[in-house]
């Protein structure tokens, strides 16, 4: 049975946040995934990478780095239970959903914590496997996420700025770089300050969302072979690739910029190809 992992973070039962896991739960249930929620502070799951995190020796103890001792770990079956148990959810996972309410234009700490802890180097990236050659190039996640602001407050003319500027950290930076297929995320503008009949609204088009999910294309980001990938070459894009790129208006994408516009909604919506 194809497996659907929701890693959520929220403190109340019932929050909005707790709804929309809900209507995904349900609707996904009834297509026949089997979904798993990890629900992180019910879990009181640890958020801090400590060397609690290693079982055993460590292999540098006069300088503890976390990155390589966990690696090390995930190579030797050494990792904390805890971990070892996200890992294995995320293994059988064909989508991963992230559900949460942005806090400081990023995840809540927790579920910044389950990032630094379950996704460790061996396991979930490599230098040869990162990007579109990840490890998880064959798994989607997506970040689903409410709001305090208003959709007009993250414009590029917004006085946040633009959305997709905020989302290329989490999205390019941690999923993508994994492999996961990053699908175009689905936003919650605001629940709190807006009419009762708005929230119900935004749950209807949630659920009629995943009825279509699995089938969505992914958003789009710089392919790894466009780069020199190697220490010697910088890891730059490759001067061919930046001479074709010359003629285009806008840059690649929000982050591959190249100086230019940035290609609008390039981590919002899925590009026209
Ligand atoms: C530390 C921190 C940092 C933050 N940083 C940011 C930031 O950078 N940017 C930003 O925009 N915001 C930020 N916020 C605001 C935060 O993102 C919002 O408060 C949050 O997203 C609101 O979601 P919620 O689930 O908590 O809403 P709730 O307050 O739980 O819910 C909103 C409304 O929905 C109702 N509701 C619940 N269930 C249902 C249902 N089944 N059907 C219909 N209605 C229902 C509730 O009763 C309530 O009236 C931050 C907040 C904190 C605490």
């Amino acid at each position: 049975m194809a497996t659907v992992l929701i890693v959520y973070a929220h403190q109340s039962t019932g929050s909005f946040n707790a709804a929309v896991r809900d209507v995904a739960i349900k609707e996904l249930s009834e297509q026949g995934y089997r979904v798993v929620v990890s629900d992180l502070y019910a879990m009181n799951f640890k958020a801090n990478a400590t060397k609690d995190d290693i079982i055993g020796d460590l292999k540098n103890p006069d300088l503890f780095q976390y990155g390589e001792e966990t690696m090390h770990a995930w190579n030797e079956g050494r990792l904390s239970d805890d971990i070892v148990a996200e890992q294995r959810k995320v293994k059988e996972a064909e989508l991963v959903i992230f559900q949460f309410p942005l806090y400081w234009f990023s995840v809540p700490a927790i579920m910044k914590g389950w990032m630094d802890r379950v996704l460790t180097q061996g396991f979930a990236f490599s230098l040869k496997n990162m990007y579109d050659n990840g490890v998880f190039k064959n798994k989607k996640a997506i970040l689903s996420f409410t709001t305090g602001a208003t959709e007009s407050m993250f414009r590029p003319n917004g006085i946040n700025g633009d959305i997709n500027v905020a989302l290329w950290p989490l999205q390019n930076g941690t999923l993508h770089f994994c492999g996961f297929q990053v699908l175009a995320p689905q936003i919650f503008w605001s629940p709190a300050h807006c009419r009762s009949v708005d929230r119900i609204v935004m749950l209807e088009q949630w659920c009629a969302r995943l009825q279509g999910l699995m089938a969505e294309k992914a958003l789009t980001f710089a392919r790894c072979e466009w780069f020199g990938l190697s220490f010697e070459q910088g890891f730059l894009l490759r001067p061919e690739v930046k001479e074709e790129q010359e003629s285009n208006a806008y840059g690649i994408t929000t982050g591959h910029h190249l100086g230019k516009l940035l290609p609008p909604d390039n981590q919002t919506k899925v590009q026209a190809t």
